[in-house]
């Protein structure tokens, strides 16, 4: 069935239209990761958070590169509404890359949670886009998905033991933080040790 569908429909590249994949290699390597890490607002840093970050929850952010780039732009908005499921194989060899290039050594002691989408989003679109890019980092990684919270009309509720763990949140973009920076509250307030998070992008807002 796959075969015939793929017949019917070949797959072309979202950005130059070549056959053979949804992003080519060529587009691929057009993006860029990022050599740095932002804080959790929009003050370049190394490691800690500055002052006035000090008291969130959310104790790191990792983003793997610009949203200002149209390719990444293209991929996220085709993947999330065009319903490109395979397009998290980039995306995630995307964050991968950017971990490798800051070196940064995400052990599989951290458990991997996708930022969930309330059961009627995830009908909507089919899927959970930031649980198909988890999905593939578990993959390369090993290290663990497990869904520790899901959205519900009053908010968030976390539905996994996760005592003295450490959770790696995923989501697509970075933009004000603040979906991530209420689940890794509850997340902390469920006992988790640490919470990071890490996004295909990051949006720069300009004030
Ligand atoms: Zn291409
Ligand atoms: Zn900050």
């Amino acid at each position: 069935m796959k075969r015939i569908i793929d017949l019917l429909f070949p797959k072309q590249c979202i950005n130059c239209n070549k056959e053979g994949t949804f992003l080519c290699e060529d587009c691929l390597s057009l993006i860029d990761v990022n050599h740095f890490q932002y804080c959790l607002c929009e003050k370049l840093e190394k490691t800690n958070k500055c002052d006035n970050c000090r008291n969130r929850s959310l104790d790191i952010i990792f983003s793997a590169t610009s949203f200002k780039n149209k390719i990444v732009q293209k991929t996220i908005h085709k993947f999330k509404h065009s319903y490109i499921k395979e397009l998290s194989i980039p995306l995630a060899y995307l964050i991968i890359k950017h971990l490798q290039t800051i070196n940064c050594k995400i052990t599989n002691e951290f458990v991997l949670t996708p930022v969930p989408l309330s059961n009627k989003e995830t009908r909507a679109r089919g899927f959970n886009h930031s649980k198909e890019i988890a999905k593939i980092l578990s993959e390369a990684t090993k290290m663990p998905l497990i869904d520790c919270v899901t959205k519900q009309k009053r908010g968030f509720k976390i539905i996994a033991n996760i005592k003295n763990k450490k959770i790696l949140l995923v989501d697509d973009v970075y933009t004000t933080g603040l979906i991530m920076e209420e689940i890794s509250k509850k997340l902390k307030e469920s006992g988790a040790s640490t919470v990071w998070g890490i996004t295909v992008a990051r949006e720069i807002v300009d004030l």
